[in-house]
């Protein structure tokens, strides 16, 4: 018996396996910082044995609310991901499987490889519709990319899309799988009809150094991106720098930055109510995009999410609360889970990669619904 997890995105601790009912764990921190809740790894050597698995720090990890009614992921091939019984007692997490295989993988969240992201760009650009620019390295020396989608013609609004300042929520580069699916679908009218009117701007990994190094929140050095966004530097923040100058140069009339969350069980959006630049005009756009979602796809909500901030006492360090008021802009956190969607449970799956990659196709109805009202 062996695990192992020196791959894309790998990451785990072996304590001690004496035996398949035995298997002590612990979950790796970011590669430099203390984060700790991104899991992958590959067991061989148990098929047909009742496997116990425990993580011992599960209560020390970033989110231990993450934990509760979570199920952990599985997979033979790396392509087909399903849940297996995993339990939470407050101090450790426990998965029991019994693998039907010799070699299984398990993880936090259905992964999404630095390779299939290479392959997105390159699917991507054989488009006519779509340019690729690359605008600068990672500190391990990653291409940073920006996909250009439709005509740069003066008076067309400006809209981006960037996905992963959290590596470990690979359900947002899912979710920009599915928003690209139909932007390049020449045959998808809805999506002809908003590039007449927009283009796109689009960062399907805004951190690929932490994304390869199995990291859940942070980069190379250890930052968190996503509180990085008033004072960016290329020491310790060159991806915020590098698109943050793009957007400068560029523009943004609407701007959606997907996310994954720990521990509430359903997709839901988060505003810039709390920035001391929100208006009423920024309110009104708000609420349309999040009606016209709740009508396109019953996996989005708005009952439950994080508690509205109160105006003027907004983290101005996040990128959705920045570009807000920088660009006096429509800018929403989308978040999605890693449980499951509550209202739409499905044991098998829980919200995966699949699921992400609909509720990112079914985007551009709401961005559709408010389009003509950016300025
Ligand atoms: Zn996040």
């Amino acid at each position: 018996m062996k695990i192992s997890s020196c791959f894309d995105a790998g990451s785990i601790v072996v304590d001690s396996m004496e035996h398949a009912g035995d298997i002590r764990l612990q979950v790796r921190h970011d590669s430099n910082s203390e984060f700790a809740q991104w899991f992958y790894f590959r067991l061989q050597g148990a098929a047909g044995q009742a496997c116990q698995m425990r993580f011992l720090n599960a209560a020390q990890c970033a989110y231990p609310k993450g934990w509760v009614d979570y199920q952990a992921v599985a997979s033979y091939d790396r392509q087909h991901w399903f849940r297996v019984p995993t339990q939470f007692d407050g101090q450790v997490l426990t998965i029991q499987h019994t693998p039907e295989e010799d070699s299984i993988y398990y993880a936090y969240f259905e992964p999404y490889s630095w390779e299939r992201h290479l392959q997105l760009i390159g699917q991507a650009q054989s488009s006519p519709r779509c340019k690729v620019r690359d605008l600068g390295n990672t500190l391990d020396g990653r291409d940073l990319n920006l996909l250009v989608i439709g005509d740069e013609a003066p008076g067309k609004r400006k809209v981006w899309l960037t996905a992963r300042q959290h590596p470990g929520e690979t359900m947002a580069e899912w979710f920009v799988e599915g928003t690209l699916s139909r932007l390049l679908d020449e045959q998808d009218a809805l999506a002809g009809a908003l590039l007449d009117k927009a283009t796109f701007y689009v960062v399907p990994n805004m951190n690929p150094d932490g994304s390869c190094r199995g990291n859940l929140r942070t980069n190379a050095a250890g930052t968190n991106l996503n509180r990085e966004w008033a004072n960016p530097t290329m020491e310790k923040s060159p991806e915020v720098w590098l698109v943050r100058e793009a957007m400068r140069e560029i523009g943004v009339d609407l701007y959606l930055d997907a996310h994954g969350d720990e521990a509430l069980p359903y997709n839901f959006v988060a505003g810039s109510e709390g920035n001391p630049g929100y208006n009423a005009r920024r309110e009104a756009l708000e609420n349309s995009f999040k009606a016209a979602w709740l009508v396109h796809n019953p996996d989005f909500q708005d009952t439950y999410g994080y508690e509205r901030d109160h105006f003027g006492e907004a983290n101005m360090t996040l990128s959705t609360n920045h570009i807000a008021d920088y660009f006096d802009c429509l800018a929403y956190t989308i978040e999605m889970p890693f449980k499951d969607n509550a209202n739409r449970p499905n044991a098998l799956y829980g919200w995966n990669g699949e699921r992400s990659k609909q509720l990112g196709a079914s985007v551009l109805h709401p961005i559709a619904a408010v389009i003509d009202q950016l300025r």
